[in-house]
């Protein structure tokens, strides 16, 4: 038996917001981005409603360990020891000692971090399955290729399956809610780099995906479109980015010019409501921090 299937972490009480996949194969069973640790119990419903337990998954395949899609990392293994974590290299000491990581998420988000997000347990290092790019995965028959994909993060990595042409890219193709056509670009500091971005798509176009899965929010039909869309974008919003910057008068001015020419621009596409929930699923104002920050790096390189 062969399947792949979107559960909804329902993060927030917010429906198609944080997917995780559930990749099974001959009695082999993989999740690719577990979600965070605020959607633990969600999680263990949702495999559930499909007779599987916890216990019987045997490795979380992970984009990237952004909280949104890695903190219940640590929780999972406490429960099930057995399970191989697939993490690239750069991320991996952050999954075994989580301090740096919640605080930087700490300053990101100084208010509501526990609720956004819940807890992150470490990782025991003998769980993990350190990855550069280039690896082979087998999952029951299925073959899983890794492709190191960094440009929203530096540790990001894509994952190719054979038997259905799927690509899990995490949020290396944006955010694109199942049902809409519109691709947002999700842009939060550090790592933001376009120049390292635009090869980490080509690396995905040229695994010949005949679909893709973006972790917000589930499968997209025609790869070449929507990555096509979403380089444009994500460019256009760079250039808006350094266009402001050069006329704001301070920061504070500048983040809230940006986002309000982006919500304008995603309640053009979506209607209020679903622009709402595209604008909460990947903040504006951090989306402005990370291009605002990598529009400083471009300036001052000489
Ligand atoms: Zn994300």
């Amino acid at each position: 038996m062969h399947i792949i299937t979107t559960l909804d972490d329902n993060w927030m009480g917010q429906g198609r917001s944080i997917a995780t996949a559930l990749v099974e194969s001959d009695g082999h069973r993989a999740i690719v981005d577990p979600g965070p640790g605020s959607t633990l119990a969600t999680l263990r419903k949702e495999l559930h409603a499909r007779g599987v337990s916890f216990n019987e998954l045997d490795a979380i395949l992970l984009n990237h360990i952004h909280l949104d899609h890695a903190g219940a990392t640590g929780a999972l293994v406490r429960e099930n020891p057995r399970l191989a974590v697939y993490v690239h290299r750069r991320g991996a000491p952050h999954l075994i000692d989580p301090t740096k990581l919640l605080a930087s998420a700490a300053r990101l988000w100084p208010n509501d971090l526990q609720q956004l997000f819940g807890e992150a347990l470490p990782v025991p290092e003998g769980n993990l399955r350190i990855l550069d790019g280039g690896e082979t995965i087998t999952l029951g028959s299925r073959k899983i290729e890794v492709a190191y994909t960094p440009g929203h993060a530096s540790h990001h990595v894509s994952y190719f399956e054979n038997l259905e042409g799927v690509a899990f890219v995490g949020d290396t193709a944006g955010i694109r809610i199942e049902g809409h056509s519109y691709v947002m670009p999700a842009t939060p500091p550090p790592d933001i780099d376009l120049e390292i971005w635009d090869s980490s798509l080509d690396a995905i176009l040229g695994c010949k995906p005949k679909r893709l899965f973006l972790t917000h929010f589930g499968f997209s039909e025609n790869p070449a479109e929507h990555i096509a869309q979403f380089r444009q974008r994500l460019h256009r919003w760079m250039d808006t980015t350094e266009n402001i910057l050069q006329t704001a008068k301070s920061d504070a001015e500048a983040m809230e010019s940006f986002i309000t020419t982006m919500r304008r621009e995603i309640r053009e596409h979506l209607g209020a409501d679903e622009g709402e929930h595209y604008a909460l699923t990947a903040g504006l104002n951090l989306s402005f921090l990370g291009l605002a920050r990598h529009a400083r790096k471009r300036a001052a390189a000489p």
